[in-house]
């Protein structure tokens, strides 16, 4: 084979590095629906939402119109730590898979939370810090996101307060730590600090708890407590614009050495680091300058793309928050106890599924064992043991590029590689030990969830 002039990780020079964000709705001609009031259900307006969110984040998340956003200089600043990540091409998994198709991945797990939510986590500390708050509240599920805001709030002397799914809580313990390493406090929900929490415990006694009502306590405490706000780590607008630092630094490397995804492939949890990826690549699709498929990949387990309704749901179990037009499941949908890998949120950034909706994406969901069958064929030739979230995207890569062996096609794939799974190795010894099933909710059961839908006009 003909040697390449290309580096095997491509980085950037601070020249190539992006000074702004790129903000996608701007180029969408079907905006993604905007929030609602969940008493009202009328358009939700800033001044509301600045009772929950920082000021300038509200303005990012209500921003449809500008296509650049500056990156602030401090952000930058921090950015340098651990930016850019390498686009890195996959020659030994390549050859592994005796594959024509050129495989590169952008990752994600340089940092200590493991993966791409520092790059919001920073954003969002900077601007409370900016608009003079004294600290911020949040959930968190596996713990990448409560640890990478535990960061973020360390580097600019902000209060953190966690609340960590129960389940997590326990099963996680050095997440919990490394969180406490950065000075944040950490509760497992549902507590008893909450009023939520407090109902949802005695409505349902034992309950390992859930996102959605990890996010219902974080946004009580902080609407009740003087100079606190709420920070989220996915799902809204302004966390996929903060994202697409990713993209267009996967963008910037792949047109410096002339390289044309064919297809690119990312998981989808709530969507940010997909969102994030595919932003300025979709950005050329929706202008009419260039064509990729873009594939989002999804748990059979939380199937919100490939099974749910594209409809106005609560983004919490409180029902606390805005209402966001998103494909969901319902906002009660919880994963079965056996569903280990993540991306466990019962609805989908508004932005993509606007993009779904309109064909602009397509979505597959897969099997958790064949995840973490993807995950350690990763594993053994790349030399990364890859995040069970990451590993979705992994398992598409492989499937696509195995495709190509049969057809003699030589596509070039580009995937998101989120995170490492240093702390998912439960997970990876209920797989080894052969203790890992596939549930997958029937019919019935999500039609169940469904039922639960906000009532209101669904356009
Ligand atoms: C949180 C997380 C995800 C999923 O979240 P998105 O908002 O959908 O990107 C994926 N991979 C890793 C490693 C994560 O920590």
């Amino acid at each position: 084979m003909a040697h390449e002039n290309i580096p095997y990780k491509i980085y950037l020079n601070e020249s190539e590095m992006p000074e702004a964000w790129y903000n996608l709705r701007a180029d969408m001609k079907n905006k993604p629906a905007p929030l609602l009031n969940p008493a009202t259900h009328e358009k939700m307006k800033a001044e509301e939402l600045e009772q929950v969110f920082c000021r300038e984040l509200v303005e990012q998340e209500l921003n449809d119109t500008d296509a650049f956003i500056e990156i602030p200089k401090e952000i930058r600043d921090f950015y340098k730590m651990y930016r850019p990540s390498p686009l890195v091409r996959a020659y030994c998994l390549e050859k592994k898979l005796q594959t024509p198709a050129k495989i590169y991945y952008k990752f994600e797990g340089n940092n200590t939370s493991g993966s791409h939510k520092l790059n919001s986590a920073i954003a969002q500390a900077y601007y409370a810090k900016k608009q003079g708050l004294k600290g911020v509240t949040t959930e968190t599920g596996a713990g990448q996101w409560g640890t990478a805001l535990s960061m973020a709030c360390s580097y600019f002397e902000l209060d953190c307060k966690v609340f960590m799914v129960k389940c997590s809580y326990e099963q996680k313990p050095f997440r919990r730590e490394v969180m406490r390493t950065y000075g944040a406090s950490v509760t497992p929900s549902p507590s008893m600090e909450t009023n939520v929490g407090r109902r949802i415990n005695e409505l349902h006694p034992g309950t390992t708890g859930s996102l959605g009502c990890a996010i219902s306590e974080a946004v009580e405490v902080a609407v009740g407590t003087p100079g606190y706000r709420y920070v989220l780590g996915s799902v809204l607008n302004q966390v996929l614009l903060h994202q697409s630092v990713i993209g267009l630094e996967a963008k910037a490397a792949c047109d410096k050495y002339g390289i044309k995804p064919d297809m690119i492939i990312g998981c989808a949890g709530g969507g940010s680091n997909l969102g994030g990826l595919i932003a300025p690549f979709m950005g050329e699709k929706l202008r009419g300058e260039r064509d990729y498929e873009f594939i989002a990949v999804e748990p059979a387990s939380c199937p919100s793309l490939t099974r749910g309704v594209y409809a106005y749901d609560f983004c919490d179990t409180g029902m606390v928050c805005p209402l966001a037009k998103m494909y969901t499941l319902g906002s009660d949908f919880i994963p079965s106890a056996n569903h280990a890998g993540g991306l466990r949120y019962h609805g989908m950034s508004s932005i993509l599924s606007q993009l779904y909706d309109d064909g602009f994406m397509k979505a597959r969901s897969v099997a958790q064992t064949d995840v973490f069958e993807a995950a350690e064929q990763f594993a053994r030739v790349e030399g990364i043991l890859p995040a069970p979230e990451s590993s979705h995207a992994i398992r598409v890569a492989i499937d696509e590029a195995l495709k190509c062996k049969q057809t003699g096609e030589e596509k070039t794939i580009l995937f998101g590689l989120t995170g490492t799974g240093y702390f998912d190795l439960v997970a990876y010894e209920k797989f080894h030990n052969g203790e890992m099933s596939d549930y997958i909710p029937t019919d019935e059961e999500l039609a169940k969830f469904r039922a639960n839908l906000p009532k209101i006009d669904q356009k």
